[in-house]
């Protein structure tokens, strides 16, 4: 026991609080727009000034050393609560922020709890407990986005709040003795002290863990930016193949389609409308792509006008059928863009894999062979890519014709 000097416990804990409270700070000075730091710098900072004033107990008044300790340590609690509300993009809630301050304020003007050393251990436990609870739930409830730090941190905060949580009941069953609120032996006590230091600990290690939440959304943010194309939202080249090639490795009922979509004379558009106009035609073409692919799809932008897809699962008559719908349903949506009618429109190739492992590579090659069909006869049409599994079809014996352009054929044909 001698090896512990309690006040050097104390000393120590505060210079550590106050290098976490503003290290944190000046994280938020670099970056200002996660204000969540803030909370989290000012909560650690207000919780070094709680402690400052509940370790001169016995030495300034009590109303100092108790009253207001214990309101600005739960206030200091309170703006960690919200410190994860902010991360999570919920607005400052002055209700939660004043509750366990006034609540401890009402109970020191009520003398049979203030001069209970069992009330004022409940209100205390609850209090932290409930806020740090409050912590856990708030991030819990963020759980979608994929931040590994996030689960250690709920861990912690509800297993601390646990612990507090745990001490009501026990302090019902057990009341202590009682005793008096000035008492500077109980604060001097070794287990005091041992307390003391392991909500140290605890502190640090959550405070490490929300810089690294902080640090690991931007870090997702910056990666989702550069996999992501900024005109339509769709994935970019990079990311379509990279994520592409992942999808291709199990696709469902072992059949893949791939889908390559070129606009039609896009260049037109831009001379004619302007730049901004054919911009919009890509953001619709992307918004139509996206609403059409069956579930389950995948797109990207290839670059320019470009775009392309994969279905996993597809028979060979479903994917043609989904290429259509997304021709079809560009046709209709950009005859006319802002009243302007633009008549835009695209051409398809489409590749689809059966049963036999195709790399993204080559199914792209295959496909890009067929949109080059499709732009020879006439754009605005699906072509499929032409492979050993196609038949033959009877009257053109000296091509490999795709089943969609015969089956095309034989519906103008029906049609005429
Ligand atoms: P085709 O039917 O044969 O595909 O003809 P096209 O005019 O669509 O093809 P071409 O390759 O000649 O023209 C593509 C145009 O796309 C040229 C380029 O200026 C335009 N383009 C590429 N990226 C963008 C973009 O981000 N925004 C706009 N507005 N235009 C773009
Ligand atoms: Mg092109
Ligand atoms: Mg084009």
């Amino acid at each position: 026991m001698s090896l512990l000097y309690v006040p050097t416990i104390y000393v120590l804990m505060l210079a550590v609080m106050v290098l976490l409270g503003g290290l944190t700070f000046f994280a938020w000075l670099q970056n200002r727009a996660v204000r969540a730091l803030a909370w989290w710098g000012g909560a650690v900072l207000v919780m070094a000034a709680a402690l400052g004033l509940l370790c001169l107990r016995g030495v300034i008044p009590d109303v100092y050393s108790v009253d207001v300790a214990y309101m600005v340590l739960f206030t200091a609690c309170a703006l960690m609560l919200e410190g994860a509300r902010c991360f999570e993009g919920r607005r400052p809630s002055p209700a939660l922020l004043l509750a366990g301050a006034v609540t401890w304020i009402a109970a020191c003007q009520t003398p049979a709890l203030y001069e209970s050393a069992t009330a004022r251990m409940i209100i205390v436990s609850a209090a932290i407990g409930l806020y740090s609870l409050g912590c856990a739930y708030v991030l819990w409830t963020g759980r979608a986005e994929p931040l590994l730090s996030r689960w250690p941190l709920i861990v912690l905060t509800a297993f601390g709040g646990g612990l507090f949580l745990v001490r009501v009941p026990l302090a019902l069953m057990r009341p202590l003795a009682a005793v008096p609120v000035t008492s500077f032996e109980a604060l001097q006590s070794f287990w005091f002290a041992i307390v003391s230091s392991f909500t140290l600990l605890f502190v640090i290690a959550i405070n490490y863990l929300f810089l690294a939440l902080t640090k690991e959304r931007s870090e997702l943010a910056h990666k989702r930016t550069a996999m992501t194309d900024a005109l339509t939202g769709l994935a970019n080249r990079r990311a379509f193949l990279e994520l592409g090639e992942q999808r291709l490795k199990a696709p469902a009922n072992g059949t893949v389609a791939f889908l390559l979509f070129d606009l039609d004379f896009f260049k037109a558009i831009n001379d004619n409308h302007g730049h901004a106009m054919g911009d919009r035609v890509l953001r619709l073409f992307a918004q139509t792509l996206s609403a059409n692919l069956p579930r389950g799809g995948f797109a990207g932008r290839l670059g320019g006008e470009e775009f392309a897809a994969i279905v996993s699962g597809p028979d060979r008559q479903a994917a043609i059928a989904a290429a259509e719908r997304v021709r079809d349903s560009f046709a209709a949506a950009a005859r006319a863009v802002d009243g302007v009618p633009v008549a835009a429109t695209v051409s398809i190739g489409l590749a689809h894999a059966e049963s036999e492992p195709a790399g993204i590579e080559v199914l792209c090659e295959r496909a890009d062979k067929a949109l080059y069909t499709a732009k020879a006869l006439g754009r605005n049409r699906v072509e499929v890519a032409v492979n050993e599994r196609v038949p033959l079809v009877p009257d053109a014996p000296d091509r490999l014709v795709p089943a969609s352009e015969h089956a095309r054929g034989a519906t103008k044909r029906a049609a005429a």
